[in-house]
């Protein structure tokens, strides 16, 4: 099992008793939150959807609740009026070796293709967003929108002039590192700690090359050095598309308040993760990591083998397991903390939604996309106006990529003789 396996089954434990004081809404005040997000256009920077498409038993038109492996299909995405995303292409960071390099070139481009067979086969329901306007158009077409990220950059290293091929078949936003240091750039999380205080020099290229194709840089996962070296370096602003606050919760994958404001100042925009353990501490005891083992030994394979249907006994055994041990388990009031810190440091302009539905984020009281309208209810209990929560959804993100196109197309024409 993977570090990212593990880190799955803690925020899929999803049956945790809640906090006596858990914040509640009114029917009325959801109501109304509801109908504006209808109206909005509504994006989450961080969809691992695509790590589904492949199992046996997934359908993105047909609902998956009650599933430990599922927290987005189409019927949940207009129940909690989400409109889209980015949906990632995520490769788990590898040993390194040329063959385990291959590998991930391999893996990336055929995530890729899952992509595009999912919109193929899907052309009522879901379009491919290639530019900052393309998204409200789609949502006008009554289509949801799709806008391809990669996580992790190692599918690259074999041959980053892939990079180019990537963007033409519709790559916006890259994310150099993982979590442990790759070929490009430091991870925030590589127990080995620092290998290159930075980006490498192969990470500088790969940043120049997608400034210059007008891919927006995500720096979620890196280490606080490589953000260092992208204020630096960036013409353009950047984004954080899951990441959290490290004054609320002092995690290596969280941004520290002056960084917070490095950000803003250069008009980048951080979109506030919902993974519970960057959230709280939600260490587990060796009594709950022995029963997950079991628990996992017992479906017979490993999490990315598992089909939709292993998936509810998964959810199952779970919560079976939270009735002998129990786990605490990140809440809306625990990623109500970071969000408002971070609306605090930063402002509403610079600050979006990614929460890592489908790889470990969620939370016990907002299990899935349907209950989105409460983060739209929290904001507007809380005054923000109609244009600053339309930022927060999607605007202010869409602004960064925008300048990140306008600056590629300005280098290019330049270059014209
Ligand atoms: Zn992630």
């Amino acid at each position: 099992m993977t570090l990212r396996s593990l880190s799955l089954l803690v925020s899929l434990a999803l049956c945790t008793p809640l906090a006596a004081h858990a914040i509640e809404f009114t029917p009325q005040e959801l109501a109304r939150a509801s109908t504006l997000q209808h109206r909005l256009l509504t994006l989450d920077s961080h969809l691992d959807t695509p790590a589904n498409f492949h199992r046996d038993g997934f359908d993105i038109t047909q609902r998956h609740d009650h599933n430990a492996l599922s927290q987005v299909d189409y019927p949940r995405m207009v129940e909690g009026a989400l409109d889209g995303g980015f949906w990632a292409i995520y490769t788990d960071q590898g040993d390194r070796s040329a063959q385990a390099h291959q590998h991930d070139r391999d893996a990336g481009l055929l995530r890729l293709t899952e992509i595009r067979e999912m919109l193929a086969a899907h052309p009522d329901t879901f379009q491919l967003a290639l530019t900052a306007a393309d998204a409200a158009r789609i949502k006008a077409a009554g289509k949801r929108v799709v806008y391809i990220s990669m996580e992790n950059a190692s599918p690259l290293v074999d041959d980053p002039t892939l990079l180019s091929y990537y963007h033409l078949a519709g790559l916006r936003l890259l994310s150099t590192v993982h979590f442990a240091n790759n070929e490009f750039a430091d991870s925030a999380t590589d127990p080995k700690g620092a290998e290159w205080k930075g980006l490498s020099p192969a990470g500088k290229a790969l940043v120049d090359e997608a400034v210059r194709l007008g891919i927006v840089i995500d720096q979620s996962h890196a280490a606080d050095a490589v953000f260092d070296d992208l204020i630096e370096r960036m013409p353009v602003p950047f984004v954080l598309s899951h990441s959290s606050a490290k004054a609320i919760y002092n995690h290596p994958r969280n941004l520290d308040d002056a960084r917070l404001k490095q950000l803003a100042k250069a008009g980048g925009v951080i979109q506030v993760n919902a993974y519970g353990g960057y959230l709280i501490d939600t260490a587990k005891s060796e009594a709950r990591k022995a029963a997950e083992t079991a628990l996992m030994a017992q479906l017979g394979t490993d999490y990315d083998g598992m089909s939709i249907q292993q998936g509810v006994a998964l959810k199952k055994g779970l919560e079976e397991i939270d009735q002998r041990i129990a786990l605490r388990k990140a809440t809306l009031d625990d990623f109500f903390a970071h969000f408002e810190h971070i609306l605090n440091v930063v402002g509403p302009e610079h600050v979006g939604i990614g929460l890592d539905w489908d790889g470990g984020g969620g939370l016990a009281d907002l299990p899935d996309v349907s209950q989105l309208p409460k983060i739209t209810a929290w904001l507007l209990r809380k005054g923000y106006s109609e244009k600053q929560i339309a930022g927060i959804w999607g605007g202010n993100l869409l602004r960064v990529m925008q300048q990140a196109q306008d600056h590629a197309a300005k280098v290019a024409a330049a270059a014209k003789p």
